[in-house]
């Protein structure tokens, strides 16, 4: 996929999640606060554009949405100090993770890793990009996520355990950084079940209304 920041664009790289990012979700999820972000990835095959619609997965029953805010990564290399790390950032935007929760549960109690639960096609929806210099403060962005017009997610990024700032610099210890990598910083409380026929909508007054159908 093509990401558009204005004038520039950047080919999808990779696609790092953060999992357990807001304490009221570890708290839904029953798990426990982590010292380090939890981390781990999606292909950039699952990313789908807004409108498109959403194929219900064959390999789960239980889809669930996580609203999340979206880092776009403008500069290579690796972040030394958190100020650093805001200088990585091209633009935000607004995405979901999608999660087979009833196969990350037993994917868990296993010990096994995530990826058919949380990467697979479609898994990331993501809104258009608004520009870093157009968001004055990024631990203060509004967001959340509607169901059929009804709200089942709603927070700000200042409720988040690790800031933005923090997350680049911890992704970035382990890979170095490209332009066009993105970084889904974790979802709020509020997670919940989507079925087909549903309208999935996700907002910020910052970064823009974006919705999808699954089907
Ligand atoms: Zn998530």
């Amino acid at each position: 996929m093509r990401l558009v920041v204005g004038e520039f664009t950047f080919a999808a790289q990779r696609v790092f999640c953060i999992g357990q990012n807001y304490a009221e979700h570890v708290k839904e999820m029953k798990g426990e606060i982590s010292k380090r972000p939890v981390i781990f990835c999606k292909p950039p095959t699952s990313l789908v554009a807004p409108g498109e619609s959403i194929q219900f997965p064959k390999h789960g029953d239980e889809l669930h949405h996580e609203v999340e805010v979206v880092v776009l990564i403008g500069k290579e290399g690796r972040a030394e100090t958190a100020e650093e790390a805001s200088l990585f950032i091209a633009a935000l935007a607004l995405g979901l993770d999608l999660t087979l929760r009833d196969l990350q549960r037993s994917l868990r109690q296993k010990g096994l890793p995530w990826e058919i639960a949380k990467g697979f096609d479609q898994s990331a929806p993501i809104g258009s990009f608004v520009a870093r210099d157009e968001i004055p403060d990024l631990s203060n962005i509004d967001f959340g996520c509607r169901v059929n017009g009804q709200i089942r997610q709603q927070s700000n990024t200042q409720d988040m355990i690790f800031p933005i700032g923090r997350l680049i610099l911890e992704v970035s210890r382990i890979w170095e950084l490209r332009p066009g990598d993105l970084i889904f910083t974790g979802t709020p409380s509020g997670v919940g079940p989507l079925r087909i026929g549903d309208g999935v909508e996700i907002e910020s007054p910052a970064l823009g209304t974006f919705s999808w159908e699954i089907v």
